[in-house]
């Protein structure tokens, strides 16, 4: 089955001013359909073919298609980490793991935007879990994803430029400012468990 692009679960529009729907149609309907579509295209007819987006970031046969696959992932992912109803403070359970693991909920915040706002070039932000349960913040460059490290994402920001540039030029931080009024603390909550 070919992978496809999901569908955004907001509203083009419902993120501004923070995200306008000019920048998700290039993100969502130009970047992120293209890497699904070059996906689609690198696998048809070869064994890799049927295989789920996580395996083939995973698999060390598919070396060759990692970019576009993990590239679609990490955009999934990075959809669900946004939200109309999102920003202000999580949940008191999601607050207690992020205390636990950061000291506090300011804390968490402050790792997360420093990961995500002094990564030099494209790549992403992240809050991962390892195997053990502990949370960490880290980033990744270009297409890389926390998969292949066998940790478990929590939450992302994408950091690449096409993610900001027609909203916010080279304003980075002030992006990451709006990314906070968005922020799904529902979805940490599911990816913490
Ligand atoms: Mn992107």
């Amino acid at each position: 089955m070919a992978h496809t692009l999901p569908a955004l679960p907001f509203a083009p529009s419902a993120l501004e001013p923070h995200i306008t729907a000019h920048t998700l149609s290039f993100h969502h309907g130009k970047h992120h359909n293209g890497y699904v579509n070059k996906l689609n295209a690198a696998v048809a007819g070869t064994d890799l073919e049927g295989q789920t987006v996580e395996q083939l970031i995973t698999n060390p046969d598919a070396k060759a298609v990692f970019n576009n696959a993990a590239q679609h992932f990490n955009h999934s992912f990075y959809w669900k980490s946004l939200s109309p109803n999102g920003g202000g403070r999580p949940s008191e359970a999601v607050a207690a793991k992020l205390e636990a693991a950061f000291g506090s909920v300011e804390g968490f915040k402050e790792a997360f935007t420093k990961a995500a706002g002094t990564h030099f070039g494209s790549g992403w932000g992240w809050l991962v879990k390892d195997a053990a349960g502990n949370l960490s913040v880290t980033s990744t460059h270009d297409a890389g994803c926390p998969l292949t490290d066998g940790l478990t994402p929590v939450l992302v920001v994408d950091v690449w430029e096409h993610a900001y540039y027609l909203d916010y030029q080279n304003r980075r931080p002030d992006y990451l400012k709006g990314f906070w009024e968005l922020v799904n603390w529902d979805f940490v909550a599911e990816n913490l468990g």
